[in-house]
């Protein structure tokens, strides 16, 4: 194939420049392995961002692979106008998963399609139009996932849709109140029924939101934060929905679902990236009442439901299950979250550490009163990270919070190199 440098030269002229690449030398990346990458030169990395959290059970999974390739080579595409068996056994599978009551699956190839089901049903559902979501939130790049997204390295000026409005996200560290947990008896929760009263009929679609923040900085708001916001949007007529697309499938630990760390049960659940261990394949699941608002009409995905991507989703979720990857992100998430908050108390530049189970996130701060954003400095982290052989992302409010988001078949071994290469590469940072 085509040398590092000609790939470079060759994106420059064909590819568009909104597809961009981190790093000041852009990575090449030409082959994975369960948490590693490799690059063209053979050097290899731990891949502690997982394309941007996607490979959850491990680059190339053996068991993922042996039935996505049988299913390659027996019935590559089809559409979900003929039946054929992956579509269902993956809706089964995936129903046993969800809470109580999550039974239809719509089937698409990302997560912003699955958002846009999402809003589609609640809006037809309800008979409302308008649409809480939080501030800080990412949602996808199609139309109204675009209008969701509500982030700051987002600078289009189409996103600013009709119908949705923003509400606080639970963000402590940056309490916009400037208040403190748990004395703020949650203002920042209870500012959703602000929100609906005077920018809204009174009366609401949905809420979604990301029970973590992805994008936005590993966001973790405080335990009854989702309770107070789903019971007013609910009162104000709306449904509530979780986007799962980062923090589900076992990722935070505890629960299978990120919303589960809050006590609530959403009326419907979005997922991508990880479901599909790198499988284009997203989904909205909702309850049989409002599933059938799709009944007789037509709203068409040609490649939703396609029988490989339900093959590697349906795989993925059984390797969840068998390797006891849950269990994993607990204990090797606890004891990465462990590294970092050591380092927390070595490293002044830290201000917070949050996350749960492997889906973490590191905010570098210059002062730890002013907690001024340290944004070209988490730049740099991530810069020695790669020279140490460690892909991490970064991402928040100020591009200054340091992403870690591995595959969740992550060793206790790895989480310990992570943690000490960070500790190293702070620790340069400072001495410069
Ligand atoms: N929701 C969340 C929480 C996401 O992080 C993303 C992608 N970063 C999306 C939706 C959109 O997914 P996709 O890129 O697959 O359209």
């Amino acid at each position: 194939g085509p040398s590092r440098e000609e790939v470079i030269a060759m994106r420059k002229q064909y590819v568009s420049p909104g597809v961009i690449t981190y790093y000041k030398e852009p990575l090449m990346v030409v082959e994975g392995k369960m948490q590693y990458v490799w690059d063209e030169k053979g050097k290899r990395y731990l891949d502690a961002f997982a394309g941007i959290v996607t490979v959850s059970v491990g680059h190339c999974h053996p068991k993922v692979m042996e039935k996505v390739n049988e299913q390659n080579g027996k019935l590559q595409h089809t559409t979900t106008i003929y039946l054929h068996p992956a579509i269902a056994r993956f809706a089964e599978k995936l129903a046993s998963k969800m809470p109580d009551g999550l039974t239809r699956s719509y089937f698409t190839n990302s997560g912003s399609e699955a958002n846009e089901i999402a809003i589609l049903s609640a809006r037809e559902h309800t008979g409302n139009t308008e649409v809480i979501a939080l501030r800080n939130g990412y949602h996808g790049g199609t139309a109204t996932a675009m209008g969701l997204t509500a982030h700051g390295t987002w600078k289009f000026k189409q996103n600013n849709a009709p119908g949705v409005h923003h509400t606080h996200a639970g963000y402590c560290y940056r309490c916009p109140y400037g208040l403190e947990y748990p004395s703020c008896d949650l203002k920042c929760a209870r500012d959703v029924e602000e929100v609906i009263r005077y920018q809204t009929p009174g009366e609401v679609a949905c809420f979604i939101g990301e029970p973590i923040q992805g994008v936005g900085g590993t966001v973790t708001p405080p335990k009854e934060y989702f309770q107070i916001v789903y019971e007013i949007v609910r009162r104000s007529g709306g449904i509530c929905i979780a986007d799962e697309v980062q923090g589900g499938f076992g990722r935070t630990g505890k629960h299978y679902w990120a919303h589960q760390n809050y006590d609530v049960v959403p009326d419907g659940i979005t997922m991508a990236k990880g479901i599909g261990n790198g499988a284009p394949l997203g989904g909205f699941t909702t309850t049989e009442a409002i599933s059938q608002v799709m009944t007789n009409r037509i709203h068409f995905n040609t490649f939703g439901g396609n029988p490989v991507s339900m093959t590697q989703g349906l795989a993925t979720l059984e390797v969840i299950d068998e390797d006891g990857i849950q269990q994993n992100a607990l204990e090797v998430g606890g004891r990465l979250m462990e590294g970092l908050l050591a380092l927390q108390d070595k490293h002044p530049l830290i201000g917070e550490v949050r996350g749960m189970g492997l889906m973490l996130g590191v905010e570098l701060v210059r002062d730890r009163q002013s907690r001024e954003p340290a944004n070209t400095e988490a730049a740099e982290v991530m810069e020695q990270m790669k020279h140490r052989g460690v892909l991490i992302g970064k991402g928040g409010l100020y591009g200054n919070t340091l992403r870690i988001k591995p595959p969740m078949c992550l060793t206790a071994d790895d989480a310990d190199y992570l943690a000490a290469a960070l500790d190293e590469v702070l620790e340069n940072l400072r001495i410069k």
